[in-house]
């Protein structure tokens, strides 16, 4: 049995991330690797967002201290932001944004709204910056900079069953395309007796968690309750995931806010023509695109699905003469998997096999005379060995490459851990 590694080791073997202390602690930066798992997951949430009925926008990742004044996060939220910044000449000082919500409410609150907008999906892949203190670090899990898989949805209250119930369908969709199954539901509910921390009436509050409890009932999921985990604006549901050395972290998390509208004047004219405020619905099916890479380093030890893998297929001339026949194969098969060729000249084939288990590419082959004489080749990877002749191998890779077809346990589990 392999040790279980930590995301940081895997993703330092794989090099897909770094820090630079002269950038700062807790400021991951991608590098190429990295980032093509980034864009892949970008590009599948997109796609499920767009088909969902979501609006992109992109706003900036800072804003006057006036809009956090107004949110409220200045009162509730101010030891985990970055210090105010200073700017001559100017009244007030900017702060980094810890979180895209004001910004998506002054867009909603630019013009009256009418309730056939209704539910109103704004989408961001938004940067936000947390102020943690440096012990609390942790790579990709905790970070001060990170880039949400943030929307937020502007609705009336009737609506916000049938919304909520939308939103857990396309949660349970993103873990199954990313094959996890490990995760469990909690209900985050506010606590009484801390009034201050929680904004509005505990009739409201009621209300909204008895919708939430209601969407997770109707879907058949079963959940636990967490008093006092809520965020300051309302309740919410976390997607609790666990890791294979017990450590348990939160997903993703869908939040009723019951709160904000009126915070930030929202109106909308409904179909009697009366003015009403929205609530509106905070959601993140993969959280950040930091925290939800360094889950499945460690889910998967590296060994991603086919269609995440920086290195899709990894090729070994056994030698140096063999070198143009991996280069060339490496060409054929360019538009439908990222290959590298890893050269004779590179080093002896040991010393390339222990390369390529660091890259964890999705499979590796070794091309000896054997292969080219007879026109077969064997791709081995974490999910077997498969033996196919040389015209078969780009169709059998575009299959398994596919985002549908990258799971093969594609089964939703939702029992508790
Ligand atoms: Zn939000």
């Amino acid at each position: 049995m392999n040790q279980y590694m930590d995301h940081r080791q895997i993703a330092d073997e794989m090099e897909l991330y770094c820090l630079n202390e002269e950038v700062g602690a807790g400021l991951p930066i991608w590098l190429p690797g990295g980032e093509i798992i980034r864009r892949e997951l970008m590009a599948m949430i997109e796609k499920l967002e767009d088909r969902a009925g979501y609006l992109r926008v992109s706003s900036p990742p800072l804003a006057k201290s006036s809009l956090y004044e107004r949110s409220g996060h200045l009162s509730v939220f101010r030891e985990n932001m970055f210090p105010e910044m200073k700017v001559e000449g100017e009244g007030q000082g900017l702060f980094l944004r810890p979180m895209n919500c004001p910004h998506h409410h002054l867009i909603f609150g630019r013009k009256p709204r009418s309730y056939r907008e209704l539910p109103m999906r704004l989408a961001e892949f938004g940067q936000v910056f947390r102020f943690e203190n440096s012990g609390a670090l942790c790579g990709l899990i905790r970070a001060r900079s990170l880039c949400q898989n943030d929307a937020h949805i502007y609705l009336l209250p009737d609506q916000a069953l049938g919304e909520i119930r939308r939103i857990l369908e396309m949660n349970l969709e993103v873990l199954a395309l990313l094959g996890l199954r490990e995760y469990r539901f909690r209900l985050s509910c506010y606590d009484p007796s801390r009034p201050e921390e929680f904004h509005g009436s505990a009739k409201d509050w009621n209300v909204a968690e008895e919708i939430l409890r209601e969407a997770m009932n109707d879907l058949g999921l079963s959940y636990f309750e967490a008093p006092g985990e809520a965020a300051f604006y309302g309740p919410k549901i976390d997607i609790q995931f666990g890791l294979g050395d017990g450590r348990e972290e939160s997903i993703a998390s869908v939040q009723l806010d019951f709160n904000s509208g009126a915070k930030f004047d929202l109106e909308v004219v409904n179909s009697k023509g009366v003015r009403e405020v929205p609530w509106i619905v905070h959601r993140a099916p993969m959280g950040s695109f930091e925290r939800i890479v360094a889950i499945l380093l460690e889910h998967y030890q590296g060994r991603l699905p086919g269609w995440l893998s920086p290195v899709q297929l990894a090729i070994l001339p056994v030698s140096a003469e063999l070198d143009e026949a991996a280069f060339k194969l490496a060409e054929s098969l360019a538009s439908v998997a990222r290959v590298r060729v890893l050269r004779a000249g590179s080093g002896s084939l040991g010393f390339r096999l222990r390369e390529c288990h660091r890259l964890r590419p999705f499979m590796h082959l070794v091309l000896g005379k054997r292969e080219i004489e007879s026109g077969l080749l064997k791709l081995i990877g974490s999910r077997g060995e498969f033996l196919l002749g040389r015209d078969e191998i780009s169709r059998w890779l575009e299959n398994s490459l596919a985002v549908s077809n990258s799971n093969s346990r594609n089964v939703v589990k939702m029992e508790g851990i």
